[in-house]
């Protein structure tokens, strides 16, 4: 990583990703005259021809539902379809196929585990998150709370925006039934160490969810090395379309888990009487999937796997670094956020300027950030302001937008001086 890489090798780094640009189609328009310096990419990235192709190509070539027709086109679509499962299961090292449940995003991930697992919390029983969630791995275990009568428990975080280990520790108790995690917070970029969390959910017996939606652009992951229960994800975030997403969990927990919704295709049998479930994964995806979508994401996974991650990450930090840097030179600047162990993502507030004023004024720049609570209320009131300005980098971000930034900042600056 960059700790280690010389200045010859990042700056070489720096010319490969200047040239992936060039496959993302988005930076050939202009935003207020300006060129565009995209840093909203924890809300959503930015796609590539390649990910825009493959859903073209899907609708152009191969449109027909899948698992359900004998002719050509369906048997063309099923396959795509099941390529990209396939894709998946590689991408993030499950052990079965079947345990990669398509869905439209994290927020539905997070849902059909709350609602499916859920339905076995009873009153007095403890769920365990964190208290850098973002609303969809909070709300979900609030509705599951309301219910069943389980009580929500939240492990806090230190000035730093890191987890309180020790106090998830002393959260973790005999009561306790499930924990969901963030892999990375959206707020703050801190990187949680989820494989410790999870040993010690582990010991408790307590299944552990992770919320990799800003993980998964940023970070290698591995599931069984994580020994995670579940992980969920978004396509959306990782270069793929959007509706898209994925639901892993371990198949010995998904078989055990009741349907979460009903109809096409989660089916094996159906009578007045009653019915049967199908098998995994199947059994987790009622009605006609979003399959140009998953088709979508198959070639963004396959389209980030071979740039490589170990250079997508050196790339990354290297911006953070320089964000971080840059950040000491602007007045009134306060950092929120600054892990030891951290996503490239910054966060921050300007003294005397509401954030949304600053967005405002840094769009007119051509610069996209974005500024407000982040779905991440709770955090916001743990550090005392009501929303941010939150600048998120991606693999084809530069340092001349870097740059860009911090001289529409400047500019903020002189405005409101
Ligand atoms: N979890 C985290 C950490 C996120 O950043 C987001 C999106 O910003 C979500 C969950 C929800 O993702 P989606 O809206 O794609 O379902």
């Amino acid at each position: 990583l960059l700790g280690s890489a010389t200045g010859t090798e990042s700056s070489e780094l720096a010319v490969v990703f200047a040239r992936l640009r060039a496959d993302f189609p988005i930076f050939e328009r202009m935003v207020h005259g300006k060129p565009l310096v995209y840093l909203d990419n924890g809300a959503t990235s930015q796609k590539p021809h390649c990910v825009i192709e493959a859903e073209a190509h899907y609708y152009a070539r191969l449109n027909a539902n899948v698992h359900r027709g004998v002719h050509r086109l369906s048997q063309e679509a099923t396959d795509a379809y099941e390529g990209a499962r396939d894709i998946v299961q590689r991408f993030v090292n499950a052990a079965q196929r079947e345990e990669i449940v398509f869905v439209r995003g994290t927020t539905e991930a997070i849902n059909l585990v709350a609602n499916s697992y859920g339905v076995r919390f009873k009153p007095g029983d403890e769920i365990l998150i964190t208290g850098m969630e973002h609303h969809s791995n909070i709300v979900p275990w609030q509705l599951a709370c309301e219910r069943t009568g389980a009580v929500l428990r939240v492990a806090p975080v230190n000035d730093r925006g890191e987890l309180i280990v020790e106090e998830f520790a002393r959260l973790l108790g005999p009561r306790t039934r499930f924990v969901a995690v963030t892999h990375v917070s959206n707020a703050l970029g801190t990187i949680n160490p989820v494989r410790e969390l999870v040993a010690m959910a582990h010991e408790c017996g307590v299944p552990v969810l992770v919320d990799g939606a800003q993980a998964v652009p940023h970070i290698a992951v591995d599931v069984q090395a994580l020994d995670c229960d579940f992980y969920a994800f978004s396509g959306h975030k990782l270069y793929g379309p959007t509706g898209i997403g994925v639901l892993y969990g371990k198949s010995a927990l998904l078989d055990a888990m009741p349907p979460w919704q009903g109809g096409g295709d989660m089916i094996r049998e159906v009578s007045f009487a009653g019915m049967t479930w199908n098998d995994l994964p199947y059994k987790f995806e009622a009605g006609t999937p979003n399959i140009a979508g998953a088709i979508g994401l198959g070639a963004a996974i396959r389209y980030l796997s071979d740039i490589g991650f170990d250079r997508v990450a050196a790339h990354e930090r290297a911006l953070l670094a320089y964000a971080t840097e840059q950040a000491q030179t602007i007045p009134g600047l306060r950092m929120i956020g600054t892990a030891r162990d951290k996503a490239a993502i910054v966060s921050f507030v300007l003294e005397d300027v509401h954030a949304h004023d600053v967005g405002t004024i840094l769009d007119l720049e051509g610069v996209a950030v974005r500024t407000g609570h982040h779905c991440a209320m709770p955090l916001m009131a743990r550090f005392g302001v009501p929303a941010t300005v939150r600048a998120s980098f991606a693999l084809y971000n530069t340092q001349e937008e870097v740059d860009a930034l911090f001289a529409a900042l400047h500019k903020v600056r002189e405005i409101f001086h």
